[in-house]
């Protein structure tokens, strides 16, 4: 699977815009994580073949690059194209009617009883065809890129069957193929109990490791495998079955760890290795110190930390402190965090879990680019990376997470090529 994602990037690099040389612009590189935003100001980007080939002042710009076509960036901020690193933007229907239902009194163990919550989006996604579940998906991954977004992680998780599941996967993977974005995915089986397994979470278990897992990795469906370890959800225990069969696999681990309760959720995805761990607002020291001996990154989703009314923040100081790469993302779902802006979710990780503006768009870039895995190839401006760019027409990069508001940038490029 990984084979298949780097063939994609190679494909997306080779069809490039002829070579050209970006001027008139400062660039915020990223390329220091969050200790800085790498400023260079009035810079010179070069690419050729849709990679950067070389990036400084514009005053230092070799003479071999001077004869290049020049694009005008028109006095804005080049930043790293924001990669949105968990997201569930592939799924059915909405749920503003429970939302609205919630805010006139109805209580939640209510709306579950009449059958929604999370299981109301896994009955839409399951009747969906793949063909309208792709229009659905299409529209709000459209709308990430409308903010910038240049790769995308998309998981399943609402269809909670084999057929599903991977109907769910290969829309993700088809509008990786369709659209000018780069797309990750991750099968996340282990979201919820079906209802058809009710009381029975093992045989579930047992279900995606022995039937799903294998069909897709069989259709190559899944750069990661994810789930969600909670006491609603699923124990450490599942949770291991599940990273031993991705470890056997192949496949690179993540999880929901530490939403709404201490279940050692962080520890055990960084004992796996693992890419990262998401939410970890009940995240301990002990589980930041083995995110850190790991390298796992802490995902910061602070829409569903808003939308859900919560109050206990992740521990920032401390992972700060163990230097833990930090990222930040929308969540993009239907019943915690029905976002689809990366500034606006940078704005909610500075004002509600007070990180600095440096950090909102190191994590939104090169430390999301390490929760997918893929830092190597985007995530800041470096020459050999991948020309994943957004052009700003801001005067300081801190305007990205200032405003409330969603931010647009003029100009998108992904791969050299201006999409
Ligand atoms: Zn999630």
């Amino acid at each position: 699977m990984r084979r298949r994602a780097d063939d994609k990037a190679n494909a997306m690099t080779e069809g490039s815009d002829s070579d050209v040389v970006w001027t008139n612009l400062h660039a915020a590189t990223m390329s220091d994580g969050a200790q800085s935003y790498g400023e260079i100001r009035d810079a010179a980007i070069v690419v050729q073949s849709g990679r950067i080939a070389w990036i400084g002042p514009r005053r230092e710009l070799p003479p071999a690059f001077r004869s290049l076509d020049t694009r005008d960036g028109k006095g804005g901020w080049m930043t790293p194209g924001l990669v949105d690193c968990h997201t569930h933007a592939v799924h059915a229907g909405s749920r503003s009617d429970e939302f609205e239902a919630r805010l006139s009194g109805v209580t939640y163990e209510e709306i579950a009883r009449r059958g929604g919550g999370i299981l109301s989006t896994v009955r839409a996604t399951r009747a969906a065809t793949e063909p309208d579940l792709a229009a659905q998906s299409r529209a709000r991954v459209e709308r990430l890129m409308s903010g910038g977004v240049t790769t995308v992680e998309i998981k399943s998780g609402y269809g909670l069957s084999t057929e599903s599941e991977t109907k769910m996967l290969r829309v993700a993977r088809r509008l990786g193929d369709e659209l000018p974005v780069r797309v990750k995915t991750s099968f996340l089986g282990a979201h919820a109990v079906p209802p058809e397994f009710s009381g029975r979470a093992d045989d579930y278990v047992a279900l995606c490791i022995e039937e799903m897992l294998p069909a897709i990795v069989r259709e190559g469906l899944a750069d990661a495998v994810d789930a969600f370890c909670e006491t609603i959800a699923f124990s450490p225990r599942q949770v291991e079955a599940l990273f031993e069969a991705a470890r056997a696999a192949g496949l690179a681990v993540k999880l929901h760890a530490e939403q709404l309760s201490d279940q050692g959720g962080a520890a055990l995805v960084a004992r796996y290795g693992g890419l990262s761990a998401d939410h970890i607002e009940y995240l301990d020291e002990a589980g930041v110190a083995a995110m850190a001996t790991a390298g796992t990154v802490g995902v910061l989703l602070p829409g569903a930390f808003y939308f859900l009314r919560e109050t206990k923040v992740p521990p920032i100081a401390e992972l700060r402190r163990h230097g833990v790469p930090m990222a930040v993302a929308t969540d993009s779902n239907p019943g915690t965090s029905p976002m689809l802006s990366m500034t606006q979710a940078m704005n909610m990780a500075c004002v509600l879990f007070r990180l600095t503006s440096q950090e909102a768009l190191a994590g939104a870039t090169i430390n999301a680019a390490r929760a997918l895995g893929i830092a190597h190839e985007t995530g800041s401006l470096e020459v050999g990376k991948a020309a994943d760019m957004v052009l700003w027409d801001i005067a300081r990069p801190a305007d990205l997470s200032y405003a409330i508001t969603p931010q647009q940038p003029t100009v998108r490029i992904v791969a050299g090529r201006v999409a």
